[in-house]
């Protein structure tokens, strides 16, 4: 099983890329081609593989940036194939399989057609197939799923008598499909990002033993640690989110005001270390915290876990500074 370690929720992360690059990889994945030039400056010397189709509008830099792309469109093939040949390149391609979760893909009736017009295509070579489960709707990467996909592997490979180098099965949701199977059949290579930044399976939502699940952390400051009434006094309209908040009257509570808001941080995916301090709301830049347990003073810094969710808008924000400890 070869594997793409996906760097896009890190926003291309220079120091991620470089510790990933060390190990026998297939290629490193990324949705952007910022990142991914990013990356390349950085000379992190690796296969890239451009994990969302490109924008026909970029077909050009994707030749120049990036060896291998998931497709599923003949109109962005063609226009990969023309710039292919003007910069005389093969670029490889995956053709993505729509296999239940109803993101990106063809349909597996279509995939004939596609096949033919891909081969049509001098500059590009078809390195395989690919799906990818569990991301719009939550749609499980069974080992039928799987099994599906190897057939169709066996079937492409019958029919037009080529040897697709690439079966990817997925991402970090099939990390229980691969611990469970004892023959994964053709699927030979899956793309992770989650399980390897954050040791967590998707499909559970929770820690994988063995792994690390805090090598992200974030630490934000307190700017006001007040006591004040917990409910709120005058009309209630819309708040800065289109909600209209139903607030429980605590009485009286400390109260600390954090640097931080929904612009830099998606505040579900963030838990405060100290389980004395709750979160009572945000909004753009601020972040209200219930301190009643623990007095927290002016210049504090409060210390969060993250899930992956948090940590791809925070590692987008220039307003967050990111510190890497070795
Ligand atoms: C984001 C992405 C991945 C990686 O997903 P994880 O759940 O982080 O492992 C793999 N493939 C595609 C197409 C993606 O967009």
């Amino acid at each position: 099983m070869r594997v793409t370690p996906v760097t896009k929720g890190t926003c291309g992360s220079v120091e991620i890329a470089r510790l990933l690059a060390d190990f026998d990889i297939h290629s490193i994945g990324d949705s952007h081609l910022q990142n991914i030039d990013r990356m390349k400056q950085a000379g992190i010397d690796k296969k890239f593989m451009l994990l969302r189709a490109p924008m026909l509008s970029e077909a050009e830099q994707t030749i120049t940036l990036a060896d291998i792309s998931l497709n599923s469109e003949i109109s962005t093939l063609k226009a990969l194939n023309k710039y292919s040949a003007r910069y005389d390149r093969i670029h490889e391609v995956v053709l993505m399989i729509e296999m239940g979760d109803r993101r990106e893909g063809v349909l597996q009736e279509m995939v004939p057609d596609y096949v033919k017009e891909i081969l049509k295509l001098r500059h590009l070579k078809l390195a395989g197939i690919g799906t990818n489960l569990t991301c719009l709707n939550g749609v499980k990467p069974t080992a039928e799923k799987m099994a599906e996909l190897s057939a169709l592997a066996d079937e492409i490979e019958g029919t037009y008598n080529l040897k697709l180098d690439i079966v990817s099965g997925g991402n970090s949701a099939n990390y229980q499909w691969l611990q469970a199977c004892n023959d994964p059949g053709r699927i030979n290579h899956l793309r992770i990002g989650e399980t390897i930044l954050f040791g967590s399976d998707p499909l559970t939502q929770a820690g994988i033993d063995g792994f690390e699940h805090d090598a992200f952390s974030l630490q934000a400051q307190v700017i006001e640690s007040q006591c004040k009434p917990s409910k709120p006094s005058g009309e209630i309209a819309f708040d800065a989110f289109g909600e209209v908040p139903q607030v429980k009257d605590e009485g009286l509570m400390n109260r600390a005001i954090l640097a931080i808001g929904q612009q830099d941080v998606d505040p579900s995916g963030c838990r405060p270390l100290d389980p004395d301090l709750r979160i009572i709301g945000t909004t753009s830049d601020h972040m209200v915290i219930d301190s009643s347990k623990k007095k927290l003073k002016v210049g504090d810094i409060v210390e969060f876990q993250l899930h992956y969710r948090a940590m791809l808008r925070l590692m987008v924000s220039d307003y967050v500074t990111k510190e890497y400890i070795k």
